[in-house]
């Protein structure tokens, strides 16, 4: 049986540190779908379309990724494309809180879905897609922090380049 893995998020945009917990699960299962999902409260810079692009972009090196979208529930997406693993990013015991309330209702909703976790990079550890917009907006260097078609997107984004 293919384990066909789910990487959930707003991705808005794609941080190294996404890109690191991809890299990792593309590793372990045969087949990974990056999950951008359109059904958060927040309020998005870019479009589902545009951090599908920058996704795409950024994970063309792995053939067995694949990016799609999704604007229903996540364990409802995950069972559409019989996955039958999540796997979420852990940066720091801050994440665990809202981490273990996520999967617990998932499991609620279908125990036979597990989430797997992976623990980012040192380096990544204070990364979010927030404070990556957060430093760009004021024209600070996020060289380190996400690909360079990342950085450019926010350059036009900020900067109308
Ligand atoms: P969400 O709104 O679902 O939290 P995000 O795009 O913020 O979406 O994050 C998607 C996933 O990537 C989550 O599992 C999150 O914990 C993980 N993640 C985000 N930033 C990092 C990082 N720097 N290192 C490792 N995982 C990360």
């Amino acid at each position: 049986m293919t384990k066909i893995a789910v990487v959930p998020g707003s991705f808005d945009p794609i941080t190294n540190g996404h890109l690191d917990i991809i890299e990792r699960a593309a590793k372990v299962f045969p087949e990974v779908r990056v999950a951008v999902m359109n059904n958060s409260s927040k309020n998005p810079l870019f479009t589902v379309e545009e951090r599908m692009a920058l996704i795409s972009a950024v994970t063309s090196k792995f053939p067995n990724v694949i990016i799609d979208s999704s604007s229903g529930l996540l364990i409802d997406y995950a069972r559409s494309v019989k996955a039958s693993v999540i796997v979420r990013g852990l940066r720091a015991i801050s994440d665990f809180e809202y981490e273990m309330q996520i999967t617990s209702m998932n499991r609620m909703l279908d125990e036979s879905i597990e989430t797997f976790f992976v623990m980012t990079k040192n380096q990544y550890s204070f990364l979010s897609s927030s404070i990556v917009k957060e430093v760009a907006r004021y024209g600070g260097d996020i060289s380190l922090l996400v690909p360079p078609e990342v950085e450019k997107a926010l350059q036009e984004k900020y900067e109308g380049k």
